[in-house]
């Protein structure tokens, strides 16, 4: 199937412009005039409304974060290649060369050991000495110059064994420093998701996120002194490492704690199915 082939009900491509359209407006409203990427997590969803972000959205959508590598692949494989992809799930060193070989891959946000990170680095060296091993197919059209792949390195910042990341301090300073030096790969920042109650709490007050008596979200606060943290023990400036955290729920609290990215799911797309139930071709 080509994207002409796809097809796109209207209806459904009018609530996803519009929703798109709403938590566009909602990050310009606390963000005061800083860039903050919004990353549309279309995990368990079709490409047909990746593909409708992408051609109706005014500006047009084109950044998106999938969770699992096999559908991320398939998903890069059909759709246009302006797409700039995020891989947002666990990462398992078995995906690291699927992912490499990813032209449009923008960045891989869940970099959590230096053996993944030097999997990802190596495999994507492989693939930019040999670009003709793409897991695209050859009669597709031609992809953006690829180049090294961008980094968040990330960190658990609520503590919870269930979550997976980096410990905070020495250990997230150490895997820094260690992706700065693969040639393949580029530090972008940094990446927490968070424990869910907290950005419950927080999330209540979307009303003036800007409140100085709104709740600290604690996952937020972390991320940013780590950042910190690991800019002062690199010797760089704090505001060239980024900051993902927010997501449907907390994504204005996150931009007023200093996000740079959020990853913002159910809100654009509604809630997900299972994932046994997920189709990408509908
Ligand atoms: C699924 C997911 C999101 C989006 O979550 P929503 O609550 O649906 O917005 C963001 N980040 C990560 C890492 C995710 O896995």
């Amino acid at each position: 199937m080509t994207d002409t082939e796809m097809i796109i009900d209207p209806q459904r491509a009018a609530a996803l412009v519009s929703q798109i359209k709403t938590v566009r407006e909602r990050i310009a409203a606390v963000a005061k005039g800083r860039d903050v990427r919004l990353v549309a997590v279309s995990k368990l969803k079709p490409a047909n409304d990746i593909l409708a972000l992408v051609q109706q959205a005014s500006p047009p959508q084109l950044h998106f974060g999938e969770n699992y590598a096999q559908e991320l692949s398939q998903k890069a494989e059909l759709l246009p290649r302006n797409i700039q992809w995020h891989f947002i799930g666990g990462l398992q060193s078995g995906h690291c060369k699927s992912l490499a070989k990813i032209p449009n891959l923008f960045c891989v946000s869940s970099i959590d050991s230096e053996k993944k990170a030097q999997l990802l680095d190596k495999y994507r060296g492989e693939f930019l000495s040999n670009p003709s091993s793409s897991s695209f197919s050859p009669d597709s059209p031609p992809v953006p110059v690829p180049g090294k792949i961008n980094v968040h390195v990330q960190v658990n910042t609520s503590g919870e064994p269930t979550k997976s990341g980096c410990a905070p301090g020495p250990s997230t300073v150490a895997l820094c420093r260690a992706v700065r030096a693969l040639p393949n790969l580029h530090l972008l920042g940094l990446m927490t998701i968070g424990a869910i109650a907290r950005s419950m709490a927080t999330a209540t007050t979307p009303a003036d996120p800007a409140d100085p008596d709104a709740p600290v979200n604690e996952d937020f606060a972390c991320l940013r002194q780590q950042r910190d943290l690991v800019a002062a023990e690199l010797g760089l400036d704090p505001e060239t490492l980024e900051l993902s955290m927010g997501m449907s729920e907390d994504f204005e609290g996150a931009i007023v704690a200093g996000s740079s990215e959020v990853r913002v799911g159910s809100t654009l797309f509604g809630a997900r199915g299972p994932k046994s139930e997920a189709k990408i071709k509908v």
